[in-house]
């Protein structure tokens, strides 16, 4: 990407929408978003879209030019990353049955009916309330190297485990002021709607995320309540926020919130590992990671195709979680 001769920006941004024909949207787009050399990954669906993408700084107008055009992304509002760097190395639009798999009945929300939306300086206020309630959205990988100070974080694995969890660790406190955030706010616009169908009275969420979060205490110079990093789905892993370092890695304990995936290829798990066990486990998640990696190509193929003798994924020495899309 060095060798490119233009700067990226990347943004993201997401809408709840009706799309008629989801996958001839997507082949329009892909068409040309390809030729502005726009990288990234992109979702959409019969209820809307959601995009994290890297356009070079030449092409912005004519990027935007692409979302004004077509009514149902018109004027949309985009959010820029804190920190800039190699984001994606390629394009790809994909056509999914929901935006956020949390697989709950059409019959259970109303898109119609969300939380109200927060700013940062109303979230901040609103979290310093203790009567308040703060929940992650997101998967434990993520609250697991940056969260809201008081936040409560659920201990799930897949968007679909999230929304009867939450649900049932709320039980009993419908009528309490109920705040939700998540990495850039869509996953908090269908739960806001979901625990709202199901009897709290106040739901609200943060505005754009962790992302538009971290871009306005940077701008507005405020405090900030949010800890540690942020996750984020594209290959840097992390984005910074304060110098907390909440995480530990996964195999000796110590602070440290790097993701990294295990370089054994047949398990590839998404885990915390420091720089000193990097070393010592040759970036492996576990001693049977290391042997097998270390095995000639050849031998890890044949290895490979009987599923039994691929260790991997069951032994760890601390918990390890795989990676997930959002
Ligand atoms: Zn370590
Ligand atoms: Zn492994």
């Amino acid at each position: 990407m060095a060798e490119e001769g233009f700067a990226r920006k990347t943004c993201s941004f997401y809408r709840y929408i009706n799309i008629d024909e989801p996958q001839a949207l997507r082949d329009e787009l892909y068409k040309e978003w390809f030729a502005l050399r726009i990288l990234g990954r992109v979702y959409l669906a019969a209820e809307g879209i959601n995009a994290q993408i890297s356009v070079p700084e030449p092409h912005w107008d004519q990027f935007l030019e692409t979302l004004n055009s077509r009514g149902v992304l018109a004027k949309m509002p985009l959010k820029h990353a804190v920190q800039e760097g190699q984001s994606f190395f390629k394009l790809a639009i994909r056509v999914k049955q929901e935006l956020v798999a949390y697989n709950i009945p059409f019959n259970q929300y109303d898109m119609n009916h969300v939380g109200e939306q927060l700013n940062a300086v109303e979230f901040n206020e609103a979290i310093d309330n203790p009567d308040n309630i703060v929940i992650d959205m997101r998967n434990y990988y993520e609250s697991e190297v940056g969260h809201f100070k008081t936040a409560i974080t659920p201990d799930v694995e897949t968007s679909r485990d999230l929304l009867p969890q939450v649900r049932n660790l709320l039980k009993g406190q419908e009528k309490k002021e109920v705040l939700l955030y998540c990495t850039g706010g869509i996953r908090c616009e269908k739960a806001s709607a979901y625990l709202l169908h199901h009897g709290f009275k106040n739901v609200k969420q943060l505005n754009g995320g962790i992302i538009q979060y971290a871009h306005d205490i940077r701008e507005q110079q405020l405090d900030s309540k949010f800890i540690g990093s942020n996750f984020v789905f594209d290959d840097r892993l992390e984005e910074r926020i304060t110098a907390d370092i909440i995480g530990v890695c996964h195999q000796c304990g110590t602070a440290c919130d790097s993701h990294t995936d295990c370089m054994n290829q047949a398990c590839h798990i998404l885990f915390i590992q420091c720089p000193d066990c990097k070393a010592a486990y040759n970036g492996c998640c576990s001693p049977e990671c290391q042997e097998f990696a270390a095995l000639p190509l050849e031998e890890q193929w044949l290895l490979r195709k009987d599923p039994e003798k691929v260790v991997s994924k069951t032994v760890h020495t601390a918990r390890v979680k795989p990676r997930l899309t959002q």
